[in-house]
């Protein structure tokens, strides 16, 4: 384990008792030290079960319990490794009955969030509707609910949304449903106004570690104080220059008062950057020097020179796209094997800016993903499947009863729904409770009454069959015959355009259910092994799913080219990286209302929201091993309109020598005639 550690990492990991905190710049091996000091605590006789560790995205839970089994084996399941959400469902499935929520209890994702919250006001303006969600989330993210909004409100407008809260809440309570916001405010709720259950966790838990602590937000924090109590056995790791989610709640606060909180908090300082060369090191550490310093740092990378980081001048979008395919393949060319398309990735500030490096990429026929962009649970018709489960745990879950009572149609109209639903709203009661109630007859007419009460039959009959099946192929049989039973085929088939499109969706379809099918089975996917790890019921396997699908995005490894946002970046590495559109009013990027270039000289906020997207061109340069490609275009969009545009203030920022920089179009020239002329040769020898 030594050989690959180095003495201030040692120094982290063997600081098992007591708080500490390790304050590093990009590449240093913070998460790297989670890994092995959660293999060394166990070593040291903590349970596994007893070691929790919080990392940022459910796909680097994936990626640090894989090397966790890699460095201590099967125990590695056993370890909590979760993202602050997912350890909230734990909480809440364990706990959350002393809240009164069962156990059961369903997540809204952000579309059902919409929809109730434009119920809630009675709109059908989603832009205003968002702006509610918006500030709903920072409020809870800040420990607020409705009655603390209430009391603070300081005019009409803050009212308004406050009594918007109120309602949104008690939606909420009747559903059994919970919002992505709750998933950690109910568990700091749960263990801040419960001292038994606060004690037991406590015990239980000997050791917590969080990565990417510089971008946890206030409610997380105090969430983490009352999991590790006073003793305060936690390790966090984290990077002051690499904080870029302050637009979503995160505090630096966070940083600057673990010391305070924890007077014997022992500091470690990490200085070997193991990811980069000099070169690309070198950019970065000039780039962030411009910030001003929380914590000063000093990184060094043993790397070697290599080659110099490029600078490429595009005139547009679509001719940056062509530039960076164009590297692409000259680097593939020039070296012997070529590396990998999972060895590439473009990164790039919004999402919005994938369309035209997609549309590059299919033209030249390589594979690419985008990661961070729509991920499967959100595709339609996945999310119509969830809904079905989520309804057979939780039957409470309206959201979930009135996509799956419309997928598939049962001709039952908006109209008949909307009674349902005020008659539900009048007796508090969830629109599945309210199909039993013996005053609905007279509330509802008769035909639309018997179809919902014949939607009710099917989806008891079907969570009870569910629940009965056992192994793959039972489930897999099972899953077939509903999906027949109720006719999903043939209504998404009437939903889709084309026949291409249906033929794609109904293929998303059962490759969902095959998935289901071999997690009842009991073969394990590393993405979910902390929650199904043996055989189950196929409506086991739905309920966590269900849980799964709204805090969870799935992908597979392959061999394709990565394109991601910026923030979907972090903690990740590639041995070649582009960063696209480094133009000045992209990034940084200056809202669509601002004239001149944002300032920093003499404006405090602008100056802030600079230092924050040069955090977020510090981690994209910082995501690369071997090289670097930095472009920008002549030309960009402005609201509808085209505009001359300048590079960003951050390319001259990382100094680079401009003899070398300039990435010269003759170089894929010289690698083609290069690979052409490797290829001759092998077809003659
Ligand atoms: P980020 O700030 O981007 O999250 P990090 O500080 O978490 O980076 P890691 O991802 O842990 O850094 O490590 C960066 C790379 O360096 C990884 O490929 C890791 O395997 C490697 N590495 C870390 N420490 C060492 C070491 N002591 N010896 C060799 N390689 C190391
Ligand atoms: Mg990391």
């Amino acid at each position: 384990m030594s050989a690959s550690l180095n003495l201030a990492q040692m120094q982290a990991i063997h600081h098992t008792h007591g708080p500490s905190l390790v304050l590093a710049g990009a590449g240093s091996g913070k998460t790297r030290v989670i890994t092995h000091k959660i293999a060394h605590l166990i070593q040291q006789g903590l349970l596994p079960q007893r070691i929790a560790a919080i990392t940022f995205t459910n796909k680097a839970a994936a990626e640090m319990r894989e090397r966790a089994r890699q460095l201590i084996g099967r125990s590695a399941k056993d370890v909590l490794i979760a993202t602050f959400h997912a350890l909230g469902v734990r909480l809440l499935r364990e706990d959350g009955h002393t809240l009164g929520l069962k156990p059961q209890f369903s997540i809204l994702d952000s579309d059902d969030v919409l929809g109730i919250l434009k119920d809630c006001a009675s709109t059908t303006d989603t832009a205003t509707a968002r702006q509610w969600q918006w500030a709903i989330s920072l409020w809870k993210n800040n420990g607020w609910n409705a009655a603390t909004a209430l009391a603070q409100a300081r005019d009409d407008d803050e009212q308004l949304m406050a009594r918007i809260m109120q309602r949104y809440e008690e939606r909420l309570t009747a559903y059994q449903s919970v919002d992505f916001d709750d998933l950690v405010g109910l568990p700091l709720q749960l263990l801040r106004d419960h001292p038994d259950v606060r004690e037991r966790w406590q015990q239980r838990l000997g050791h917590v570690l969080v990565d990417e602590y510089q971008d946890t937000n206030a409610t997380q924090y105090e969430l983490l104080k009352l999991l590790v109590g006073e003793r305060g056995h936690f390790t966090a790791v984290g990077d002051d220059d690499q904080s870029i989610y302050g637009w979503r709640g995160a505090t630096l606060d966070n940083l600057r008062k673990l010391p305070q909180d924890y007077p014997d908090l022992r500091v470690i300082k990490l200085e070997q950057n193991y990811r980069s060369t000099s070169a690309i090191l070198r950019a970065a550490n000039h780039v962030i020097q411009s910030n001003p310093k929380l914590f000063p740092k000093t990184l060094f990378s043993e790397l070697g020179e290599g080659e110099p980081v490029r600078i490429i001048d595009a005139d547009t979008e679509e001719h940056e796209a062509e530039r960076a395919v164009a590297r692409i393949q000259s680097l593939r060319a020039a070296s012997n094997p070529p590396p990998a398309w999972k060895d590439f990735a473009i990164l790039y500030r919004a999402n919005h800016q994938a369309k035209p490096l997609e549309k590059a990429l299919r033209r030249a026929n390589i594979p690419y993903k985008v990661s961070g962009g729509t991920s499967f649970f959100d595709r339609s018709e996945i999310k119509d499947l969830c809904a079905w489960f989520r309804l057979w745990s939780n039957p409470d879950d309206d959201p979930a009863f009135l996509r799956a009572i419309a997928a598939p149609r049962r001709g039952i109209g908006h109209q008949s729904l909307a009674q349902l639903g005020e008659f539900a709203t009048r007796h508090k009661t969830s629109l599945f409770a309210s199909l039993f109630n013996q005053m609905l007859p007279a509330a509802i007419n008769a035909r639309a009454l018997a179809g919902l009460l014949e939607f009710g039959r099917q989806l008891n009959d079907l969570q009870h069959r569910a629940s009965h099946t056992q192994g793959a192929d039972d489930a897999a049989r099972f899953l077939s015959d509903w999906l027949a039973e109720i006719g999903y085929e043939a209504f998404l088939r009437d939903q889709s355009d084309t026949d291409a499109q249906a033929n794609a969706r109904w293929n998303n379809v059962l490759e969902f259910c095959d998935w289901m099918a071999e997690r009842a089975g009991g073969r394990p996917d590393p993405a979910i092994a902390h929650l199904i790890s043996e055989r189950k019921s196929l409506l086991e396997v739905a309920q966590t799913i269900a849980l799964l699908s709204t805090i969870s995005e799935r992908e597979k490894e392959q061999d394709m080219v990565t394109l991601s946002t910026l923030h979907a970046s972090k903690g990740l590495e590639w041995p070649h990286v582009i960063l696209a559109s480094v133009t000045e009013g992209v990034l940084p990027f200056q809202p669509g209302s601002a004239d001149s270039p944002l300032d920093e000289a003499d404006d405090p906020e602008a100056a802030a929201r600079i230092h924050e997207e040069r955090r977020l061109m510090y981690v994209g340069i910082t995501r690369a091993q071997r090289t670097l490609a930095v472009s920008w275009t002549k030309r960009r969009k402005k609201g509808r309109d085209i505009i001359t545009a300048r590079p960003s203030r951050f390319i001259a920022e990382m100094q680079l020598d401009t003899q070398t920089a300039k990435e010269n179009p003759r170089d894929k020239l010289r690698a083609l005639r290069e690979e052409f002329a490797r290829k001759a040769q092998q077809a003659a020898g």
